[in-house]
C-alpha cells in the first residue's frame, strides 16, 4: 500500500512524442487525469493502484486526453498577441496558424493550416477576426436556419457579430445575431442558444411563457445556461484584442 508498489517511473510513454506524469496522492480517491496548459499531462493515482491499472486508465482516457492537449496548447499561445493555433470545440476543427511577416495583407487556408500574411501583430489579428467572422457565418447559420425551419419559427436574417457582450440576440423584425465566439463552445451549448434565441421569435422576453417554451425544446437548458455564461472564459484573448 504504498508508491513503490505502483512500479511507476516518473514519467512514461504515453505516445512516442506525449510523456505523461504520474503523481501518487494520498488524498486521490480514484484516478484523475489533468491536462495543464501548455499540455503537460500528469495522471493522479491514489495509493496502491498498480502500473496496469494506471496504463489502462491512459488508455482509455487517451481521446480525451489529446482533445484536451490540443485545447491547452491553443489557450496557452492565447497570452500572445497571434495565436499559433485555433481550436473550435464547435465543430472539433482545429487549425494551426502561419504568420508571415509581409507588406501586404491576407490570409489563406490550406488545409488545416492558416497561412496569414501582415506586417505586425495587430495586422495578423485583424486578418484572424476577420477570418473568423466568416468562418462562423458558414458554421453557424445553416445549422440554425435548419432548427428554426424544423420547428417552423421564422427567421427573416442571420447576422454574425464578434463583440465581447452577448451571445446571440433576437430582434422584432426576425433577425438573430449569433456571436463568432460560440464557434469556442460545445455543440449542445450552441443549440441551446439557438433555441434560445427561436423562442424568444414567439417571446420578446424572458418571461415563464418564454422559459416553459425554451425547457420544451431544450430539457436541459437549466445546465447549458450556465455553461453558456461561464463560455466568455473559454474564447481565446486575441478575438477580442485590437
Ligand atoms: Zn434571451
Amino acid at each position: 500500500m504504498n508508491a513503490q508498489g505502483t512500479q511507476l517511473s516518473l514519467f512514461e510513454t504515453r505516445s512516442s512524442n506525449d510523456p505523461f506524469a504520474v503523481r501518487v496522492s494520498p488524498r486521490a480517491r480514484r484516478l484523475t487525469a489533468r491536462v495543464h496548459v501548455g499540455g503537460r499531462v500528469e495522471i493522479v493515482v491514489p495509493v496502491g493502484v498498480n502500473a496496469k491499472t494506471v496504463r489502462d486508465f491512459v488508455q482509455r482516457f487517451t481521446p480525451w486526453i489529446d482533445r484536451k492537449v490540443a485545447a491547452m496548447q491553443c489557450h496557452a499561445d492565447a497570452s500572445t498577441d497571434v495565436p499559433r493555433c485555433i481550436e473550435f470545440a464547435y465543430t472539433h476543427e482545429r487549425f494551426d496558424v502561419d504568420w508571415h511577416p509581409a507588406s501586404k495583407r491576407g490570409i489563406a487556408r490550406q488545409g488545416e493550416r492558416l497561412v496569414v500574411r501582415a506586417p505586425d501583430d495587430g495586422g495578423a489579428r485583424l486578418m484572424l477576426q476577420g477570418w473568423l467572422k466568416r468562418a462562423a457565418a458558414e458554421r453557424l447559420a445553416p445549422p440554425l436556419l435548419r432548427l428554426a425551419n424544423e420547428l417552423n419559427y421564422p427567421v427573416a436574417r442571420v447576422a454574425l457579430r464578434c463583440q465581447r457582450t452577448r451571445w446571440g440576440s433576437c430582434s422584432t423584425r426576425g433577425t438573430v445575431s449569433l456571436n463568432c465566439s460560440l464557434l469556442f463552445l460545445r455543440p449542445e451549448v450552441v443549440r441551446y442558444l439557438f433555441v434560445h434565441e427561436l423562442a424568444h421569435t414567439r417571446h420578446m422576453n424572458h418571461s415563464a411563457s418564454f422559459w416553459r417554451l425554451v425547457e420544451l425544446l431544450e430539457p436541459e437548458y437549466r445546465s447549458l445556461d450556465r455553461e453558456l455564461l461561464a463560455g466568455w472564459r473559454t474564447v481565446p484573448a486575441w478575438v477580442f484584442k485590437k
